[in-house]
């Protein structure tokens, strides 16, 4: 006899960030979410991004009040939610008279200073850069800057936080399992889910299915829900890069290139930089999206511009490329097209279709409380907005003071070393006392795989984080690709996959 489908309120396709946004948002209203995510959460564009929560100053050339000043808000409301995975970064903007006037750079930054919700970040500084540190890696014929606050993000962690924080709530998460199909049925959908790895299938009846595939929601409509939009995405690839770090300091710098563009040159994972990023039509399947010679060629010229330190390609250590699903407003240029996000809701037989098209990493939140209010007709019973005020999975830190909390931490356990303190501290927050689970001194931590690498992290990536493949582990829940050997990575693959965590995961 077939089961009975499991009856659920809201279907959420996608585990990037907006997908894993609106199931905690949805659970914590009080309703019963299914995420479902094909991959590994954030796969798709959700950890390819630059990494930053910002406003984004260039938007305002394109007069994007609202979008801007929603995100410039959402800066403070995270930086207070999650203090261990994001934090403030002072961004060094050299003058370059050719490209814009300093007057318009100069009104830019005052209405970013001044557009909303800044509380804590520091403004805007004018610099001599003949004088001033921050001007020492510069060539000379640079004179003058500007300095202004946006905040770093650990993207990939981020998304993770929130499939914690929607299985806290009461959602199921499911990762590696496709929404082969959703068919609307006597007012509600009947959705199916088949896992890759085993072909497994799954049956959910649902009041209501949100689409938040990014790159793929057209795919979605058209070949998941058999439903229609007028609405379509536009694909534009972004590439980054990754160097050594070469100039001192935790500044980062924000470049313009000759086409007007702005390059981001960002310190990283300590003594490395990320250097993004190029906007570039795509009409090939996103999965395939990957990095140009051309692309490495535009970010190193833009680089060699204006540092006195020349990169060559034989400097780039990795590199990475995601796909923006931006919402198509018909502008040419890919530079151009909005940023901002667009809803498209469904309503066709009481069984309601949200697709989500455009959203940035920074105004997950805010698309997700937005999103819940559009289905307030749909579930009235549900609950009122709630994640303004509320720490995700590891933020519950006093005063959102990282610091004070650090030191705490090293207090607590004095046995080990500083480096992998901060490394627990900044991935896991409040949450390191489960990683370590009890562990009196680095034995307690079990095997070691180079790096801040212990096999506790690894277990408890598989236990609370959905983890299951190595890759899951060095690329996405941490960044230890970036600082293990080939041959320790090589190492610690052929232990998971020999460890009892491959069949528990
Ligand atoms: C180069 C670049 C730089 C960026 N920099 C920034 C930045 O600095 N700051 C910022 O705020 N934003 C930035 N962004 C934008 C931001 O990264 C994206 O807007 C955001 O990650 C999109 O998230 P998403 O959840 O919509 O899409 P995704 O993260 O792609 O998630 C969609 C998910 O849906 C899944 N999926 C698709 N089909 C199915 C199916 N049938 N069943 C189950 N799952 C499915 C996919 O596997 C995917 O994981 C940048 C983007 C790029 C490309």
């Amino acid at each position: 006899m077939t089961p009975e489908p499991d009856m659920i309120d809201l279907f959420v396709i996608g585990g990037g960030i907006n997908g894993a946004g609106v199931a905690r948002d949805a659970a914590g209203r009080g309703l019963k979410v299914v995420l479902c995510e094909k991959d590994d959460l954030a796969q798709g564009t959700s950890s390819r991004s630059g990494k930053l929560v910002h406003g984004g100053l260039r938007y305002l050339e394109y007069y994007e009040f609202r979008l801007v000043r929603e995100a410039l808000i959402e800066r403070e409301v995270l930086l207070r939610a999650a203090p261990h995975i994001i934090w403030p970064m002072r961004f060094v903007l050299p003058h370059s008279p050719q490209d814009r006037p300093a007057w318009l750079v100069r009104l830019g930054l005052f209405l970013y200073d001044h557009l909303g919700g800044r509380k804590t970040l520091p403004g805007t500084r004018t610099l001599d850069l003949r004088r001033d540190p921050e001007g020492a890696p510069l060539l000379d014929q640079y004179h003058k800057g500007f300095e202004y606050s946006d905040c770093w993000v650990d993207d990939a962690r981020l998304v993770v936080l929130n499939a914690v924080g929607a299985a806290e709530k009461g959602a199921t998460v499911l990762t590696r399992t496709a929404c082969a199909s959703a068919r609307r049925e006597n007012g509600a959908w009947t959705v199916q889910t088949r896992s890759i790895a085993t072909g497994e299938t799954r049956v959910f009846r649902a009041r209501c299915v949100v689409n938040c595939a990014g790159p793929w929601v057209s795919d979605v409509i058209n070949n998941v829900t058999g439903a229609n939009s007028a609405r379509k995405v536009r694909l534009v690839k972004g590439s980054h890069i990754i160097v050594p770090k070469w100039w001192s300091g935790q500044q980062a710098y924000l470049v313009q290139n000759h086409d007007k563009r702005v390059i981001f040159i960002n310190p990283y994972e300590g003594d490395l930089a990320l250097i993004g990023t190029t906007d570039i039509p795509w009409d090939d399947r996103a999965e395939d999206v990957a990095i140009s010679d051309a692309e490495v060629d535009y970010l190193l010229a833009a680089v060699n511009r204006y540092f006195k330190e020349k990169l060559r390609p034989s400097d780039v250590l990795h590199s990475y490329s995601g796909v923006r699903p931006l919402f198509d407003d018909g502008q040419g240029n890919p530079s151009a097209v909005t940023r901002d996000y667009v809803f498209d809701l469904d309503a066709t037989g009481g069984a309601p279709l949200l697709n989500v098209f455009g959203g940035k990493i920074t105004t997950f939140r805010e698309l997700a409380e937005r999103g819940m209010r559009k289905l307030r007709g749909v579930f009235p019973q549900m609950g009122g907005d709630w994640t303004d005020e509320a720490p995700l999975p590891g933020g519950e830190i006093a005063n959102a003071d990282f610091e004070s909390f650090l030191n705490l931490l090293r207090e607590l356990h004095p046995w080990m070393p500083r480096p992998l303190v901060v490394h627990y501290a900044r991935l896991y927050g409040a949450r390191t006392k489960d990683v370590v689970a009890g562990a009196m001194n680095m034995a307690g931590l079990g095997r070691h795989f180079g790096g801040t690498l212990y096999e506790a992290e690894a277990r408890y990536l598989v236990a609370r984080e959905w983890a299951q493949t190595p890759e899951d582990i060095l690329m996405r829940r941490t960044k230890h690709y970036l600082h293990l050997t080939p041959a320790e990575q090589r190492a610690f693959a052929d232990w998971f996959t020999r460890s009892d965590l491959a069949q528990a995961a």
